[in-house]
C-alpha cells in the first residue's frame, strides 16, 4: 500500500470517529500525508496553527486509525513545513541510492493512455526513447501539475533500458541535482559528480523550473547539459511551463532547451480521463461499473492525479464499509471531493464557527453581549473576516452579529490597523482565511 492509499483508509476510518467539521477543519484541511520510514507515517501540518492544536488532541486517534489502515502498528510524526522538506528530500536522496535509473516501474508506455492532449509529447517521447541522442535531442516536455510528464520521461527510461540493459540511464528531478551539488562543492568532491552525470547516456531532468533563479545551479547544469549534448548523449527535460516563460533562466540555458523538440502536454479530455480511470481499475482489478468511472472522468478534470485519487478512495471506502462499489457508494466516497473543487461559498456564520473554534470560545458568545477581551477580539476578528470575505453591507453584518453597522466599521478599522503592526495578528488573520477558503 503506498501512502495515500494507507491515507485514505485512515481518514474514513477517522471520519467515523470525529465531528465532521472537526475532521474537516483539522485533517481534512490541515494535514497532507508523506510518507513512511520504519514504524513512523510522517504527515505535514499545513500551518503551524495545525501543527500545535492537532498534535496535543488528535495524534493517538490518527496514529490509532493508521495502524488499523496499515494493518500493522504505526507511529504518527506531525511535521511543520520546514521539515516536511527536508523529510521529502532526505526521501527522494534515498530513493535515488536504492535504484540507480529511480524509475517508478508503473510508469511505462504501455500504461500511458495516449489522448488528443498528450499524442504529440508522446510521439515525440517514443522516438527518443527508439533512438536516444538521435530524434530530438533535447526533448522538452511541459505540462500543468499531474498531466502525465514524469510518467512519460519514465517511461522512456524503462523503454531505452529494455532494449539496452547496460544502458546508463538516470532519473533526477532538479532538486535532487541542486541538492546533489551543493553536497558536491561542501565535500569537495565536485570531479566525482561532475564525472557521475558526464558518464550518463540518457539523463531525464524533471521539474526543471525550479532551476529560476539558482545562478549557481544553472551555471553547473548548462556544463553538465553541454557534456552530454556534445558527445551525442540524450538529454529530456520536463517542465510547468515552457522554456520561454521561465522566470529568471540564464538565456544561454533557454536557448539549448529550444534546440531539439518543445512538446506540450494539456488537460485530457473526457474520453481520454475515462479510458485512464478504466485501465487504472483493470490494473488494480477493481471491477467497477462503467457509470461510475463516467461519473468521476465527468468532475475532475484538471488533474489525473486527483483523477486517480477519487477511485483510491472509492475502492478505500468500499473495502472499509464492506460495501459493493455500486453508484450510491461512489457518490458518498466522493461528495467531499468534488464539493471541494468548486469555489467554496464562505457565510459569516462559517466565519464565526472558525473564529471561535480557534479561539476556544462558544459560537454564541461572539453575538452575545459580554464585552470582555477573550471574547471582545474574537468577535472584531470575526466581523473584519466577514466584512472581507463575505459580500454583505456593514448592515447586513452587523445583523449577524447582532450589532449596529458602525460597530462593524469601527472592529474592522481596528483590526486592519493592528494587522498591520502585529505580525502575529497577521498571521492568524491570514491562517484564518485560508482555512476558510481552503478545504
Ligand atoms: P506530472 O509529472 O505531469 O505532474 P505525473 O507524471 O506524475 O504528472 O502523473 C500523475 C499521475 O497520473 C501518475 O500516477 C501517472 O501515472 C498518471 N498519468 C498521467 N498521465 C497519464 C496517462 N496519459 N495515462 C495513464 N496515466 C497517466
Ligand atoms: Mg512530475
Amino acid at each position: 500500500m503506498d501512502k495515500q492509499e494507507i491515507w485514505d483508509k485512515a481518514c474514513v476510518l477517522m471520519r467515523d470517529e470525529m465531528a465532521e467539521l472537526n475532521f474537516n477543519t483539522w485533517i481534512g484541511r490541515g494535514l497532507q500525508p508523506l510518507g513512511r520510514s520504519g514504524d513512523t507515517f510522517y504527515v505535514k501540518a499545513n500551518s503551524l496553527m495545525y501543527q500545535q492544536y492537532i498534535a496535543p488532541r488528535y495524534s493517538a486517534l490518527i496514529a490509532d486509525c493508521l495502524s488499523r489502515a496499515a494493518g500493522e502498528p504505526l507511529k504518527l510524526e506531525i511535521l511543520n513545513q520546514q521539515q516536511a522538506e527536508e523529510f521529502q528530500e532526505g526521501e527522494s536522496v534515498a530513493r535515488q541510492t536504492a535504484d540507480e535509473a529511480s524509475l517508478n516501474p508503473r510508469y511505462t508506455f504501455d500504461s500511458f493512455v495516449v489522448g488528443n492532449n498528450n499524442s504529440f509529447a508522446q510521439a515525440a517521447a517514443l522516438a527518443v526513447a527508439e533512438t536516444p541522442g538521435e530524434a530530438y535531442n533535447p526533448l522538452f516536455i511541459y505540462g500543468g501539475v499531474g498531466l502525465g510528464k514524469t510518467h512519460l520521461m519514465h517511461a522512456v527510461g524503462h523503454y531505452v533500458l529494455s532494449q539496452n540493459k547496460d544502458a546508463r540511464v538516470r532519473y533526477v528531478t532538479t532538486e535532487v541535482f541542486t541538492n546533489e551539488m551543493i553536497t558536491a562543492i561542501n565535500t569537495r568532491t565536485m570531479t566525482e559528480f561532475r564525472n557521475r552525470y558526464r558518464n550518463i547516456d540518457v539523463l531525464l531532468v524533471d521539474d526543471i523550473q525550479f532551476l529560476a533563479g539558482r545562478e549557481g545551479t544553472q551555471e553547473e547544469f548548462f556544463h553538465t547539459f553541454n557534456a552530454l549534448h556534445t558527445s551525442g548523449k540524450q538529454v529530456i527535460i520536463s517542465s510547468d511551463k515552457p522554456p520561454k516563460e521561465i522566470p529568471k533562466l540564464e538565456e544561454r540555458l533557454r536557448s539549448r532547451f529550444e534546440w531539439g523538440l518543445i512538446a506540450d502536454i494539456a488537460k485530457p479530455d473526457e474520453e481520454t480521463r475515462y479510458e485512464i480511470l478504466r485501465r487504472k481499475a483493470e490494473a488494480s482489478h477493481m471491477e467497477v461499473d462503467g457509470a461510475i468511472l463516467h461519473m468521476i472522468a465527468e468532475h475532475v478534470s484538471s488533474n489525473i492525479r486527483e483523477l486517480e485519487g477519487c477511485l483510491t478512495r472509492v475502492s478505500a471506502y468500499a473495502s472499509l464499509t464492506k460495501r459493493p462499489i455500486d453508484m450510491q457508494l461512489a457518490e458518498e466516497a466522493l461528495r467531499e471531493v468534488f464539493s471541494a473543487n468548486e469555489p467554496r461559498h464562505v457565510t459569516c456564520e462559517d466565519i464565526m464557527r472558525m473564529v471561535a473554534e480557534y479561539y476556544n470560545v462558544d459560537v454564541n458568545e461572539l453575538k452575545g453581549i459580554r464585552r470582555n477581551r477573550e471574547i471582545s477580539v474574537p468577535r472584531q476578528i470575526a466581523m473584519y473576516l466577514s466584512r472581507e470575505m463575505v459580500d454583505l453591507s456593514l448592515e447586513m453584518i452587523g445583523n449577524a452579529f447582532g450589532r449596529d453597522h458602525s460597530t462593524v466599521m469601527h472592529a474592522c478599522q481596528k483590526v486592519a490597523t493592528e494587522s498591520k503592526t502585529s505580525p502575529s495578528l497577521a498571521t492568524v488573520l491570514d491562517d484564518l482565511k485560508k482555512q476558510l477558503t481552503e478545504r
